[in-house]
């Protein structure tokens, strides 16, 4: 089911990646199953408590340590195309002591963030000599900047969430819960071209009010403004994420008013996307005009993640963070507006950040639908 950028793009990722271990002083990248490996080689393995772990070392050539059963599911995958040396291990093994074998006794290796613990450990015990650090400072600066490639996979995603945001109004109505509004909504982000289904809120009336509820048996009443915020993982890997904010019938008055802050917020900070600006200035510009109209204390979040091979990763949008933006950078505009017991609203587009301004990936209506 899963699919990989074309051969040469992973060569070039990889000798990239080395590049930046050299850079970084680092003697070898070490790489668990999850979304560094996907990105350094194309493989989608499924992290188990064998250990599976690609070695880059700063000089040489990488090789990838793999159990005895999983060496088919390795070469099938572009890891034979690419040419990687692959170490198998039997059951009665130490892989730990394999993967030290590759590396110098002194020195440091950067492991991927998303590694297990029991794993980080085990590899800590099998090197003693080796000081371990995060992989994510030496490959952040390669999958921060999305190639034309991955963004045409952004506009793909984009795409397909926004069919199914297309839908909702088949079974968004009064007297389903948000529950059985969940399920058909789910069963849409597969239809539409998702192999996963990463989340799905339906929060309907009070539930809107929550940034991070899910979905409940709370039957959705006339007049309800619901917040449905929806996102799956496409065949190549990459992620969607978008919310769109409904009507179950006429809105009571207080939240109509309110939604349109949120909009002219929300333009706001798509607008003032370009290379050169920092994230939290982005975040600022939504938050200026929310706290400028008195909801400021009611946007309760940050404005926005990085989006890639992860629904969440960086650069995140945020006051604080002060890093300039730059051509290629994905992220989430998700300003939000909580009434805490009453109801909630929020309106999320993935922006990419092109040479002069900012593109949305999710096109579909921000204005909001009373259905
Ligand atoms: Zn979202
Ligand atoms: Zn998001």
């Amino acid at each position: 089911m899963s699919s990989h950028p074309p051969i040469q793009d992973l060569a070039d990722r990889l000798a990239r990646a080395q590049a930046a271990t050299r850079a970084h002083e680092v003697d070898a990248l070490l790489v668990s199953p999850g979304p560094d490996l996907r990105y350094l080689t194309g493989y989608d393995a499924i992290p188990l408590e064998r250990l599976t772990c690609l070695v880059v070392p700063a000089e040489g050539e990488p090789s990838i340590v793999v159990p005895f059963l999983e060496k088919p599911a390795a070469q099938a995958s572009p890891i034979g195309d690419l040419g990687l040396e692959v170490l198998t291990w039997g059951e009665t093994d130490d892989p730990y002591g394999l993967v030290a074998s590759l590396l110098p006794s002194r020195g440091r290796a950067a492991l991927d963030n998303h590694m297990w613990a029991e794993k980080v450990l085990r590899l800590r015990d099998a090197m003693p000599g080796v000081d371990q650090l995060l992989a994510g400072q030496v490959l952040r600066e390669l999958r921060v900047r999305k190639t034309p490639d991955e963004v045409e996979a952004l506009r793909r995603a984009g795409a397909a969430i926004d069919r199914v945001h297309a839908r909702v109004h088949e079974w968004l109505r009064p007297g389903r819960t948000e529950a059985e509004v969940g399920k058909d909504i789910a069963d849409a982000i597969l239809a539409e071209g998702h192999v996963t289904v990463d989340f799905v809120i339906v929060a309907s009336g009070p539930n809107g009010a929550s940034p991070h509820h899910e979905v409940s048996d709370r039957v959705i009443e006339a007049g309800d403004p619901v917040v449905v915020d929806i996102g799956g993982t496409m065949p190549d890997g990459y992620c969607s994420d978008e919310t769109r904010t409904y009507s179950v019938g006429e809105p009571p008055a207080e939240f109509a008013e309110y939604y349109a802050v949120l909009l002219a917020a929300q333009q706001a900070a798509c607008e003032h996307v370009r290379p050169g600006v920092s994230c939290e200035s982005v975040d600022a510009a939504a938050r200026q005009v929310i706290a400028d109209a008195g909801y400021g204390e009611y946007f309760i979040h940050r404005t926005g993640h990085g989006i890639g091979l992860e629904t969440h990763e960086e650069p995140y949008i945020v006051s604080g963070n002060t890093e300039l933006l730059e051509p290629g950078m994905a992220f989430s505009i998700e300003p939000g507006i909580y009434l805490p017991g009453k109801h909630g609203a929020r309106i999320e587009d993935i922006v990419v950040c092109g040479e002069s301004s900012g593109e949305r990936v999710n096109l579909r209506p921000r204005e909001l639908v009373v259905l």
